[in-house]
This record gives structure tokens, C-alpha cells and sequence, in this order.
């Protein structure tokens, strides 16, 4: 994780999620399938893309149409329906919605993610467990999302080091507003899973479970690239306890893991996933193959590991396709870094990447994006998942391979067995964009029209009635 600003730091200062959906409700759109009543026949709300590439997610397709019917997909291939609404996608490439697979989000992080064709994003510490997400489900005009919830971390372990100091506003949220009584109501059962031994992280995974995290986090960071050497770290036997407390109850797990060591020890205890790559030395073999033997999916977030590094994503900003969509704030935030670990090597990352994708290791594009502010710099909702695709091509994975780490595969591993794909009956979640992204992976950034549900977010340009 990286952390959120100052919403984890503790009550009084919440980013409230209430008002957040008294704001949302105004422009709240539901799409569901629609059925018109003309001439006293019942018409399906049904919208074919035609003359596409396609590509499902795992590979690019014969088929070059595709045929919604309202909310989900009706078919790939065949003919186009009589009434259907159809979309000219000649020159493009339709893709599944993308999915981050790291980040730390609000309703605005939400929207703006979806504005870059980014229809679900998965938080690793953060506030839209099952039953707080009820607003976001319901409206495409933001991106879906799924949550951890909090993660386990000892008492003053990370990402505790990243909440202190000073107590001016210049660094909150600016969602943040601060009415004491309802930010009280609004934390009053969130569960902080601070735990030191295997009985407590054990005691919490079940109610975890049952205030609405979707999966269980775990932080073990001692803070030696956080520029907090020393911090409380959980320790193998209490990682262990509650891999196997959690997995008892059937829920995936996933490890905060910057360090060779940590992640040592979040493979040996069992872990789903590592929501991080290190980044303190150059991988081995040894640990490369311990990550492949255990099956675990790595999310790289390289764009978080070089902004910890100190590196900008100046080169993104400047990217009118991205420069186009974010306010100034995000923009600032683009231009500025983390810079906690100005020693690490991007080089070393990379070619991290490279061995664990050639060592069968599934890899997940995620971000670690968070809030609009430099000392979280580097990142933007939805723009850094392109930027990430890049970066994993950079690296050494295909186009396509790096198309199924963002689509497919975080699909596949966070069993959202509704989305990821372009298959008959799966949501329509789906990204036009101009060009071919399975040979050129910048063009992903050019973005013609981004559905949710089947409800298109842009203008309907390419619209037309058939
Ligand atoms: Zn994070």
C-alpha cells in the first residue's frame, strides 16, 4: 500500500464517503437492460460494436462484432440485430475494462478511472468494503471497485510512518471535511486489524470478513525503502496464523511486500499475492523461483516503485492524452514523487519483472495510485494503469501480455468471474480505443468510448441508430 493521506490516520480527520454519496446521487445514472415499449412490442435495449478488433482479454479475435444487450453481453460474433444501436468501430480496438489492481480510491478516483477506461479498481487499505460501496455498484459514470478494507500491521507499522507530522491542511484530501459527529458514525465499524501476535491477526480475520473486506491484507514493511527503518514489522508466525486463518474461511490473501525479505516471508507463510515488487536488491534466483513454486500473482506496481525512487511520471504528464482528462492537482501529483528510496535501481525492477514473467509468475497491472498529493507523487487514478502497461512492455512482456495483466488475469486471481473478458453473458465493462494496443500498447491511452454496464460514459460520438 501506499498509504492515503491522512484518511487512515485515525478519526477526526475522515474523507466522508457519506457526503460522498449525497454527491453522487445527483448524477447517478442507472443503466441496467432497458426494455422500451414500441408498438406494443417488447424491444431489448440492445447496442452491436461492429467492424472491431476485439480482443477478449487473452487473445485478439476473429470476430470484429460485438452485441450488448443492455448491461451485459449478449454474443461475440453473428449478425446484428434488427433495432440494435450500432457503434462504427472501424480503426479501433475493443478491450475489457481495465482493472488496477493496487489502489487507494474516493468517488473521484473512481470517476476518473473510468474516464481512462479503467471499469474496476481493487483497494488495498481503504474504505469501500462490501456494504459501504452500495452508491459506486450502482453508478457508471465511476469505476467499480472491490476492498481489503484495513490491513494487518502491527501497532505503529506501516503505513503509520506515512499518517504523522504536522497537522497543517496543506496535504488533505480535498475531499476531507471535517464534521466530528458524522465522521464518528462513519468509523464506528471499521475494523483497524492492529495485531502483534498469531491469536490477534487470527481474532480479526473473521471480522474482517464480516465488516465487507473482500480480501486480507497483510503489511510487512519494516520501513527500510519507506525512509523508516525500524518499524514494528509482523513477524513469520503471525503472517503465517492468519494466511491460514484466513484461507480456513476461504478468503484470498495478499501481502504488502517491498523487501526480498518480506516477501520471503509472505510466500512462506502461504500468501495469494504480493501487492508489491521488492525493490531493495536485484532479484535472485532463489527468490524468483519461490514465488513461482508457490503460485502467488505479483502486482509490480513499477509506476509506485520509481516514484520511490524519486522518478516523476513527467513524461506521462506530458502526454496530451493524458494531460486532457486531469485537473491541476493530479497533474502536480504526475509530476512529483514519493522519492523515500533515491538509491533503488528502476533497472533492477524491470528486470524483476522480466524473470518472475519468465518464470511463470502471474503479474498484474496495479498502481498504488491514491489521493492528489505530491508526497504521493507519481501517480493518477486510471492514467498510471497505462502508464503501467507500458512499463511492463518496457520490461520485456509483450503488448498482449501485458493487456492480460490488466484484464484477464486480475480477473482470474480475484475470482470476479463477471468482468475481464469479452465472453457471452460477462458484464459489459468494456475500452475502445483508436489504433492497436496489442501491437503498439501506448495506443490503450487512445481512448474513443469507455462502456460500464453497457452504459457509455462519453458523448456518443460514434453512435448511431441503425
Ligand atoms: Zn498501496
Amino acid at each position: 500500500m501506499r498509504s492515503w493521506g491522512r484518511l487512515g490516520g485515525g478519526a477526526g480527520r475522515a474523507g466522508s464517503a457519506d457526503v460522498a454519496t449525497k454527491k453522487t446521487k445527483k448524477t447517478k445514472k442507472p443503466t441496467k437492460t432497458k426494455k422500451t415499449k414500441e408498438a406494443g412490442q417488447e424491444i431489448m435495449n440492445e447496442t452491436a460494436i461492429v467492424n472491431a478488433r476485439v480482443f477478449d482479454g487473452e487473445r485478439v479475435l476473429d470476430d470484429t462484432t460485438v452485441v450488448l444487450d443492455g448491461s451485459h453481453i449478449l454474443r461475440v460474433g453473428g449478425p446484428i440485430p434488427a433495432g440494435a444501436a450500432v457503434v462504427d468501430a472501424a480503426g479501433a480496438t475493443l478491450l475489457p475494462g481495465l482493472i488496477d489492481a493496487h489502489v487507494h480510491t474516493s468517488v473521484e478516483g473512481l470517476e476518473l478511472a473510468l474516464a481512462f477506461g479503467v471499469t474496476t479498481e481493487l483497494e488495498m487499505q481503504g474504505m469501500f468494503t462490501r456494504d459501504r460501496r452500495g452508491h459506486v455498484t450502482e453508478n457508471d459514470r465511476m469505476a467499480d471497485v472491490r476492498s481489503a478494507g484495513f490491513g494487518i500491521t502491527p501497532p505503529g507499522g506501516h503505513p503509520s510512518e506515512l499518517m504523522g507530522g504536522g497537522d497543517d491542511d496543506h496535504d488533505e484530501a480535498p475531499w476531507e471535511d471535517g464534521d466530528a459527529a458524522e465522521d464518528a458514525a462513519f468509523w464506528a465499524d471499521v475494523v483497524m486489524p492492529f495485531s502483534t501476535t498469531p491469536a490477534e491477526a487470527v481474532a480479526f480475520i473473521p471480522r474482517l470478513a464480516e465488516s465487507g473486506s473482500d480480501y486480507i491484507k497483510f503489511m510487512i514493511d519494516d520501513g527500510t525503502v519507506e525512509g523508516a527503518p525500524g518499524l514494528p514489522v509482523l513477524d513469520d508466525a503471525t503472517i503465517s496464523a492468519g494466511v491460514a486463518e484466513a484461507h480456513r474461511l476461504g478468503l484470498l490473501t495478499v501481502a504488502h511486500t517491498l523487501t526480498v525479505d518480506a516477501t520471503a516471508s509472505a510466500v512462506a507463510a502461504g500468501i495469494d499475492g504480493l501487492v508489491h515488487l521488492f525493490m531493495d536488491q536485484p532479484h535472485t534466483a532463489g527468490i524468483v523461483d519461490a514465488v513461482a513454486a508457490s503460485g502467488a500473482f505479483v502486482v509490480p506496481c513499477v509506476v509506485l516503485n520509481a516514484s520511490m525512487m524519486g522518478i516523476p511520471a513527467t513524461a506521462l504528464a506530458a502526454d496530451p492524452r493524458v494531460a486532457a482528462r486531469l485537473d491541476d492537482a493530479w497533474m502536480a501529483t504526475l509530476r512529483s514523487s514519493y522519492d523515500r528510496y533515491p538509491q533503488g535501481s528502476l533497472d533492477d525492477v524491470l528486470a524483476s519483472v522480466k524473470a518472475l514473467h519468465d518464470a511463470g509468475v502471474d503479474l498484474l497491472v496495479g498502481t498504488d495510485v491514491s489521493f492528489p498529493l505530491p508526497t504521493l507523487g507519481g501517480m493518477a487514478h486510471g492514467a498510471s494503469v497505462h502508464h503501467e502497461l507500458q512499463l511492463l512492455v518496457t520490461a520485456g512482456l509483450t503488448p498482449l501480455e501485458a493487456l492480460r495483466a490488466a484484464t484477464s488475469v486480475p480477473a482470474r486471481r480475484f475470482a470476479l468471474t463477471d468482468r475481464g473478458l469479452i465472453r457471452e453473458g460477462l458484464r459489459a465493462d468494456l475500452l475502445l480505443v483508436d489504433g492497436d494496443p496489442t501491437q503498439r500498447i501506448s495506443d490503450t491511452l487512445n481512448v474513443r468510448q469507455v462502456w460500464r454496464r453497457g452504459a457509455p460514459l462519453l458523448p456518443g460520438a460514434s453512435r448511431s441508430d441503425a
